[in-house]
């Protein structure tokens, strides 16, 4: 009998799988790789960044792994870092008001992202001008092929713009065979009166409070531009971006802008960074719908479930998205979400 599992995801689409686990102590992993061997199996943290393609006839033939390992502990003092590790399946926001609330600065840019702290390095979750891989220190694993723990220096992770070896199939196995299973995440901090200010960003530069309050502001001023912008999950069934912002060469940047001068590009750190929302919205696609998946009002980088879309209707917007600013812009667009069973990019 397969087991359903889209309320556990925040795009809520209809998903179902052979079995769900709920993993609550790092201790339990040996005795479950003893039990699933080579067994096909998939990771859920919060599910707010997965699509799922399955329907009940057609379970994905997978264990589903819920993480939930609890805990936060202090490490001991390294330099002027005060070092924290934070168990996986803590709730990322929860983790980031409770460092703030100990006097510690440096994740305050990153509020209000859905999920668990162990899914935050799988893309490296980025906001407002800060990227996870400024403030970890280190990731803890277990390895289901070497039944073990092990541990990746921040050098390790690899992580780049939404990615890391934990996402890179090449390191991490293909999409139904993880091989790790991140049960912990070392950060480095600082007391909030000497944690770097990162308020360049539009929204944020009018901040430029000195002292221990000045982490917290920040936060707020994120979490009410946030609100503005986002649906909130529970409202409005969403992944958040479902694209990627483009890189591009910059002589194909500088022959985009010819033709689309009010363009906005950003350095990136491999060639120029392009913003997918803006290709979207430009091309008039805000609010449009196809069944019961659309483009958000307000923010075309998102594609929401009005309720009861399928996989297919929400995938097939996507692909038409992608075609659509392929056709105009002559660049594709990569989903940022994780979608299993994963779509074939077309040839
Ligand atoms: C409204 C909204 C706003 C968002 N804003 C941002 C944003 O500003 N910046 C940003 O970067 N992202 C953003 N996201 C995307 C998402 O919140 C993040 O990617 C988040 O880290 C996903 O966490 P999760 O626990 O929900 O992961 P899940 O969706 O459960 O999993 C995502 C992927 O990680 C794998 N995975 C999960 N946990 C583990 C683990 N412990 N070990 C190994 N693999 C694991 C899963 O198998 C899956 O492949 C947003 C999403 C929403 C809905």
């Amino acid at each position: 009998m397969p087991v359903s599992f889209g309320h556990l995801t925040s795009l809520q689409l209809p998903s179902h799988a052979t079995e769900l686990v709920r993993l609550e102590h790092s201790l339990e992993l040996p005795s479950l790789t003893n039990r699933l061997r080579q067994s096909p199996r998939l990771i859920l943290g919060g599910g707010s960044n997965l699509v799922v393609r399955s329907t009940e006839n057609e379970p994905l033939d997978v264990t589903v792994i819920r993480n939930d390992i609890r805990g936060i502990v202090r490490l001991p003092a390294d330099g002027n870092a005060v070092g924290i590790r934070c168990a996986a399946g803590e709730n990322w926001h929860r983790f980031v008001m409770w460092t703030l609330s100990q006097g510690l600065g440096g994740l305050e840019n990153l509020s209000l992202i859905p999920g668990t702290v162990g899914a935050a390095p799988i893309q490296n979750i980025g906001a407002y001008g800060v990227e996870l891989s400024e403030r970890v220190s280190a990731v803890h694993a277990w390895d289901f092929e070497a039944a073990t723990h092990r541990v990746f220096g921040l050098t390790e992770c690899a992580f780049g713009y939404r990615s890391s070896r934990f996402k890179d199939p090449s390191r991490q196995g293909p999409w139904n065979r993880p091989r790790y299973l991140i049960t912990a995440v070392d950060f480095a901090l600082w007391p909030a009166h000497r944690a770097p200010r990162v308020v360049h960003y539009p929204g944020l530069e009018g901040l430029c409070a000195n002292g221990p309050e000045a982490p917290m502001q920040i936060a707020h001023a994120v979490m009410s531009l946030r609100r503005k912008k986002l649906p909130d999950p529970d409202q409005i069934a969403n992944v958040g971006s479902f694209f990627q912002n483009p890189q591009v060469p910059a002589p194909v940047a500088a022959s985009l802008l010819e033709t689309h001068p009010s363009m906005p590009v950003h350095p990136g750190a491999d060639g120029v960074k392009l913003s997918a929302g803006w290709l979207i919205d430009s091309l008039g696609l805000k609010g449009s719908r196809h069944g019961q998946a659309g483009v958000y009002d307000h923010h075309a980088l998102v594609l929401v479930n009005h309720g009861g879309a399928s996989a297919e209707e929400l995938l097939w917007l996507a692909r038409d998205i992608q075609q659509r600013v392929l056709a105009r812009y002559g660049v594709w667009l990569e989903p940022e979400p994780t979608i299993v069973p994963p779509v074939e990019r077309p040839a």
